[in-house]
Formats: C-alpha cells, sequence, structure tokens
C-alpha cells in the first residue's frame, strides 16, 4: 500500500530535465497567437523546425529555419549546426555540432506546408555525438532490410502540474489505490485527455503512425503507440511523437515526464517494443519468434544496459518483479505474461505467428539504441 503521508516532492526522480515550478505557460493566453497565425505569409516561405536529442540522450530540442521551397526527401534539406557546448554535446572550444536531417513530418502546429525536420548529430570532425545513436542503428537496419523487420512501440508517460506533482493528484498525498484508472473514463478518473486527444490528431496530421492511446494504470499516466514502422523509422516516429507531445504540453502547461518510474509502490512508465521480422508474420512464424527469444535468452544484459539513457540505472527503479514487471536480474518469457521480459500475445500463440513485446524498454529508452540491439541480437547474430 502506498503511504499516503509521503511527499511525491521528495522523489528527485520524477523530473529528469531542469526544475522550474509555477511555469507560466498555463496562464499566457492561448488564443491571442490566432491572430498572428492569421497573416499571410509569403507562399514560398516554408518553415522548418530541426528536432534533434540532446547530450542526456533523453531530451530533444529544436530551431527553426526559413526555406525557399518544399522539400521532398531529407536530401533535400540543407545541414545545419548548433552550439553542441550549451547542450551536452561539445566543449566550448569547438562547439559547433552538425545536423543531418533525417525524417520529414507535417507541422501540425503551423500547418501547411512547413515541417519537422528529425536529425541526428555530429562533432565537428563529423564524427557521430556520443548520442547519435540513430546511425548505428540504420547501419544495422540497412544490413537485414530483406528481413523487413517492423518495430511497434508502447511509449507510456506521466503528466506533471508545474509543481512537478502528478497532475490532479490530491495537495500532500496521493488518490485512491489504482484499479479504476486503466483504460479508465470520468473526470474522477482520467486526467487531460484533451491534451491526449490533440496528441493523436497532431501525430496523424504529421504523419506519424500512431496506431492507438489508452489511459494507463495510474492517474495521469498514459500510453500511445506507434507502428508498427519498418527499422530505423520506427525511431523516428517516435522521436517526433514525443516532439508533438512535449510542444503541446507546453501549450496545456503541463509536463511530460518520461521517468520509468515516478513514484513508488504505482505501476512505472515503459516502452515495450513489439517486434517481428517478415519470417515471423508468416505461417509457423512462432518457430522464428522462439528462436529470437533463445538469443535474447543469452543477452539480457547486454539489452538492460541500452534499454534506457543510463545504462540501465533507470530501470532498476522500474524493473522490481512487481507492477507488471520482470525483475532486472532475470530474463523470462511467456504466454500473455505480463511479468516477463517478453511476453507473446495470447493471439500470437494462437495463430502460430505474429511478433514479439520486449516489456524492458524504460519510458525514456532511446528506441534507435533498442532497435538496435533487436535487429543486431535477432536477425545480425552480433
Ligand atoms: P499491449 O496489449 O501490450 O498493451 P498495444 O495494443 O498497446 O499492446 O500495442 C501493440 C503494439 O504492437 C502496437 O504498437 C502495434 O503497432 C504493434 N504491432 C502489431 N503487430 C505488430 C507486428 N507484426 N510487428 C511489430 N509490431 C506490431
Ligand atoms: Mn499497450
Ligand atoms: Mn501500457
Ligand atoms: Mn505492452
Amino acid at each position: 500500500m502506498a503511504d499516503t503521508h509521503a511527499k511525491i516532492e521528495d522523489n528527485p526522480k520524477i523530473l529528469s530535465g531542469p526544475v522550474l515550478t509555477n511555469s507560466p505557460n498555463a496562464v499566457l493566453s492561448k488564443t491571442l497567437l490566432g491572430r498572428y497565425n492569421d497573416l499571410p505569409i509569403p507562399a514560398d516561405k516554408i518553415l522548418a523546425t530541426y528536432i534533434w536529442i540532446d547530450g542526456t540522450g533523453e531530451h530533444l530540442r529544436c530551431k527553426d529555419r526559413t526555406l525557399n521551397f518544399i522539400p521532398k526527401v531529407p536530401k533535400d534539406l540543407p545541414i545545419w549546426n548548433f552550439d553542441g557546448s550549451s547542450t551536452g554535446q561539445s566543449d566550448g572550444h569547438n562547439s559547433d555540432t552538425f545536423l543531418y536531417p533525417r525524417a520529414i513530418y507535417r507541422d501540425p502546429f503551423r500547418r501547411g506546408n512547413h515541417i519537422l525536420v528529425m536529425c541526428d548529430t555530429y562533432k565537428y570532425n563529423m564524427e557521430p555525438t556520443g548520442t547519435n545513436h540513430r546511425i548505428k542503428c540504420s547501419e544495422a537496419y540497412e544490413k537485414c532490410k530483406d528481413d523487413e523487420p517492423w518495430f511497434g512501440i508502447e511509449q507510456e508517460y506521466i503528466l506533471l502540474d508545474s509543481d512537478l506533482r502528478p497532475f490532479g493528484w490530491p495537495p500532500g498525498g496521493f488518490p485512491p489505490p489504482q484499479g479504476p484508472y486503466y483504460c479508465g473514463v470520468g473526470a474522477n478518473k482520467v486526467f487531460a485527455r484533451d491534451l491526449v486527444e490533440a496528441h493523436y490528431r497532431c501525430c496523424l496530421f504529421a504523419g506519424v503512425p500512431i496506431s492507438g492511446t489508452n489511459a494507463e494504470v495510474m492517474p495521469s499516466q498514459w500510453e500511445f503507440q506507434v507502428g508498427p514502422s519498418v527499422g530505423v523509422s520506427a525511431g523516428d516516429d517516435l522521436w517526433v511523437a514525443r516532439y508533438i507531445l512535449n510542444r503541446l504540453a507546453e501549450e496545456y502547461g503541463v509536463i511530460v515526464s518520461f521517468d520509468p518510474k515516478p513514484v513508488q509502490d504505482w505501476n512505472g512508465s515503459g516502452a515495450h517494443t513489439n517486434f517481428s521480422t517478415k519470417k515471423m508474420r508468416e505461417d509457423n512464424g512462432i518457430i522464428e519468434i522462439e528462436k529470437a527469444i533463445d538469443k535474447l535468452s543469452k543477452v539480457h544484459m547486454k539489452h538492460i544496459k541500452v534499454y534506457d539513457p543510463r545504462g540501465g540505472k533507470d530501470n532498476e527503479r522500474r524493473l522490481t518483479g512487481l507492477h507488471e514487471t520482470a525483475s532486472i536480474n532475470d530474463f523470462s518469457a511467456g504466454v500473455a505474461n505480463r511479468g516477463s521480459s517478453i511476453r507473446i500475445p495470447r493471439t500470437v500463440a494462437e495463430e502460430k505467428k505474429g511478433y514479439l513485446e520486449d516489456r524492458r524498454p524504460a519510458s525514456n529508452c532511446d528506441p534507435y539504441a533498442v532497435i538496435d540491439a533487436l535487429m543486431r541480437t535477432c536477425i545480425l547474430n552480433e
């Protein structure tokens, strides 16, 4: 049972970003900008938001530029740069860090022909930065393209109020125990559905293949799923979905936390990664699924190390063996078992084909690192 007297503020891990209480965003007028959004701007001017992962490996940065053409593919877009010494990606002496455009999405905030551009980052000498896991992932994907690896990622997260407590939780205490909140309906069970609905629609507009959403076990905890997406694009899709969520949350004046275990004794947040290859999806693909599980069983700790941005430290708090998780120290697999590392969904076992679910990745994982590890272990036998 949760200790109703413990203070959530005492949990230093709840927010891994900077601490700023009482964000003024919530009280800014949300309608004034409409007047300026209506201003006609020249039709040949395209606004592009370049997005990248910073030196924490878990937070996003962005900046905007004007283009004089409509880019069709990432290669049409200019390589750009930023001050890496301000993002933990270089020292001050050699701070120019480069942005390579990798994927284009429609911008749901500006609409029209304006775009979001997912980038990866390179140091002054054009070596990838320490948190650029995309490059390795895309190399792995190039090698196993013919196996058609698909990934569907379930992104769990919680919303915090500007006082850094879970949004809607009673001051100084806890809501009634978990039970009624998962997939809940009603003002006393789910909070901020408006934001979730806006996010769903923005993702569809942007071209992110969001496949669903649901309220989660802890009040103010939610999930959305992206995919199945093919290879490295699953990482692009998830990062852009996270960007859109954070941008929307700015407008609503709430904070998104991807911390994997925000509150002790309550369900944590994961990024279950559903994975299949062409062979797994064909008749009797269950044999391939079992082969993959056997390979995964031999390199459990290697995967745990890349399933959160702190080499397994974040997941230690979440993968306790309780709250629908398996222990971080043991590998296990089972049909319909939500207490195992790998779950084979019931329908997959019945149809003898489909996909497996890796339940270990933390909510703040870098999906490029996760799917890179899955492709290398299960397909490339590395
Ligand atoms: P859960 O029952 O674990 O909550 P969800 O319905 O939330 O499952 O998520 C299932 C995920 O599996 C979705 O992201 C979906 O896109 C993905 N998925 C479905 N089929 C496949 C497949 N063949 N390969 C990879 N991912 C898949
Ligand atoms: Mn789910
Ligand atoms: Mn879930
Ligand atoms: Mn799941």
